[in-house]
């Protein structure tokens, strides 16, 4: 089928070829070509593709029942998946809703909040604070909450207009600061912004902790993260984790915030927590704050696909999969490897300004000037042009512009959690190759 006879229609008409099927790390289109998924698609299919065990998993729950709505029936699936995801999280965090993606997670939360708020006898809050640049999904309420201005531009003024503050891009200050005191700035400016909201109107801040397509990988100070929980605490603003992308193992800890210690109030999670092979996601708080509002008459929300025990059964055999595989540990010792073959990368061409990330999520970022951090000029289109120079060559990455999507080029290399050595060396044997190329 040709692409004129498409009745489909997405950002932009697709060029794409067809996929034909997955195995492992690798995609191949119809005409046979094979691509290594350097992205895990949008860092979703971190168990790999077509896992075998997964797919009779799925197929057993298939042939018993595919629907059954959550309020006529309980199913084995979400209470299994739900028991486990819990043994998973942080102590406290023991109580979770099924949605079906990343952007109603984080609605989810929001609203989660908001409701646990009232019954707290605080109607008056509701300013979400969020930071800039961010990414927290594409539905009015999580576009509100993203910082990235092409995206929201066309929508504006969208809802009330959350408040933000900058999230801490340490790489590109230029002062004399240690990192653990720009990371302490940074939560201050969160305190200040709280401050000058009125603190009785704030209900929740929400980061992402480790920046995904907004920011490309960008990891705070260590010191950033404790103070900011502290904050929170000191006004009773709920800290919600966006864990849509950093979540089921993808940084080297199942959660993120695992690296610094933090127990989120609320977090949300999807994309490798279904990992391509169902439209999942969740939000898992704890009781305290999940009680009062089942007292107080029950979560008003849901979706019609919540919690469905196809897609449970798929997230379950995920997790089950992972577990057996090591997988989360893999993420870890796979992501150093990776790190170091980019710093390489980087000491090779002038033109990479950073190198950033945790475990499987990681980054690489073109600049002109290193010394200044000037990006390239945006009608070089660098991000677009990498892309379809590795594309070429077999190689799947995943780009954006950075600095909150006006200017600069940041690119996501985040393989499936599966990938072995030799398997990374010859991805970067390709993106080298395409940087080459881009290069010339
Ligand atoms: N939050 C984060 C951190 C994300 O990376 C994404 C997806 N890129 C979303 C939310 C939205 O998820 P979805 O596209 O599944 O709605």
């Amino acid at each position: 089928m040709s692409n004129e006879a498409s009745y489909l229609f997405y950002q932009s008409r697709n060029p794409r070829p067809f996929l034909d099927r997955g195995e492992g790390i690798y995609l191949f289109d119809e005409n046979g070509k094979r691509y290594i998924d350097g992205s895990s698609g949008a860092m979703v299919s971190n168990i790999g593709h077509s896992n075998p065990r997964v797919l009779a998993k799925i197929k057993a729950q298939m042939d018993r029942a595919t629907f059954g709505y959550r309020l006529h029936f309980r199913t084995h699936p979400s209470e299994d998946l739900a028991a486990k995801t819990v043994s998973l999280m942080p102590a406290g965090l023991d109580r979770v809703f099924f949605v079906s993606g990343g952007s109603e997670a984080v609605e989810s939360a929001v609203k989660l909040a908001r409701q646990y708020a009232l019954t707290q006898g605080q109607p008056q809050r509701y300013k979400v604070i969020s930071r800039f640049p961010s990414y927290h999904g594409c539905t009015f309420g999580a576009l509100d909450l993203t910082g990235y201005d092409p995206l929201r531009e066309p929508f504006a003024p969208m809802l009330a207009g959350m408040p933000k503050v900058p999230a801490p891009a340490t790489y590109l200050d230029r002062d004399n600061l240690t990192e653990e005191a720009r990371g302490l700035k940074y939560a201050e400016l969160l305190r200040d912004q709280i401050v000058q909201e009125g603190p009785e109107n704030v209900l929740a801040f929400v980061m992402e902790p480790v920046g995904g397509a907004s920011t490309g990988a960008l990891v705070a100070p260590d010191s950033y993260y404790g103070r900011v929980r502290e904050i929170c605490d000191e006004f009773g603003v709920l800290l919600i984790y966006d864990e849509v992308m950093t979540g089921a193992g993808r940084t080297g800890k199942f959660l993120a915030a695992e690296h610094w210690g933090i127990t989120p109030d609320i977090v949300a999670m999807s994309k490798g927590f279904g990992a391509g092979y169902a439209p999942l996601g969740a939000i898992v708080a704890g009781k305290r704050l999940v009680e009062p509002v089942l007292d107080a008459g029950g979560f008003q929300h849901g979706f019609t696909y919540a919690g469905n025990p196809l897609a449970c059964a798929a997230g379950l055999a995920v997790l089950e999969e992972m577990e057996e595989q090591g997988l989360v540990e893999n993420a870890a010792r796979m992501g150093k490897v990776l790190m170091a073959e980019l710093e390489s990368l980087m000491e090779r061409y002038p033109f990479i300004g950073d190198v950033r990330g945790k475990g499987l999520l990681t980054a690489f970022e073109f600049v002109s000037d290193r010394n200044t951090m000037a990006p390239l000029p945006v009608g070089l289109d660098a991000h677009t042009r990498l892309v379809e120079l590795a594309y070429a060559r077999g190689l799947i990455i995943y780009s954006r512009r950075t600095r909150g999507g006006t200017s600069g080029d940041h690119f996501l290399v985040a393989p499936p959690l599966i990938i072995t050595e030799p398997q990374i060396r010859d991805m970067m044997a390709i993106l080298r190759d395409a940087i080459e190329a881009f290069a010339q």
